[in-house]
């Protein structure tokens, strides 16, 4: 299922979640998500989340499932609101300084990790961001 023109439900969920709920699993992420992916996408090229790029393959980049071990207890990655991007024509750190040099264009990223710790990766978390607010940018 496509959630926008460059961005599928199975790039964002865990594999199991298509599995067991179908597409209604596309209903687990905040509607947010794809949309400002696909923001980011459409400055950046190329992104994946979960999938092949290279030998890797990615399934706990986006969504993942409630028991899952991988990463923090409470990870946000639980809860439908973040996506670890890796790009292909940037790198993250170069992203996270547009995004935060252009935060009035990018209103729903509400926290990121810093992307000088992750290096390989973008952790980019959407939700609410009161107005006036800063994107938060925190340690992994
Ligand atoms: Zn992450």
């Amino acid at each position: 299922m496509k959630l926008t023109k460059n961005f599928s439900l199975n790039e964002l969920v865990h594999p199991k979640f298509l599995v067991i709920h179908g597409e209604q699993c596309a209903d687990f992420l905040h509607y947010r998500l794809a949309y400002t992916l696909q923001k980011i996408r459409d400055q950046f090229g190329r992104i994946t989340v979960n999938g092949k790029m290279g030998e890797k393959v990615f399934t706990n980049s986006g969504l993942r499932l409630p028991h899952s071990r991988i990463g923090a207890k409470n990870s946000r990655h639980k809860q439908g609101v973040v996506a670890d991007c890796k790009f292909y024509d940037a790198t993250p750190i170069k992203v996270q300084k547009y995004l935060l040099e252009h935060q009035d264009d990018f209103p729903y990223i509400v926290r990121m990790e810093d992307a000088k710790i992750t290096k390989t990766w973008l952790h980019v978390e959407v939700g609410k961001r009161p107005l006036g607010q800063k994107i938060k940018v925190f340690k992994p």
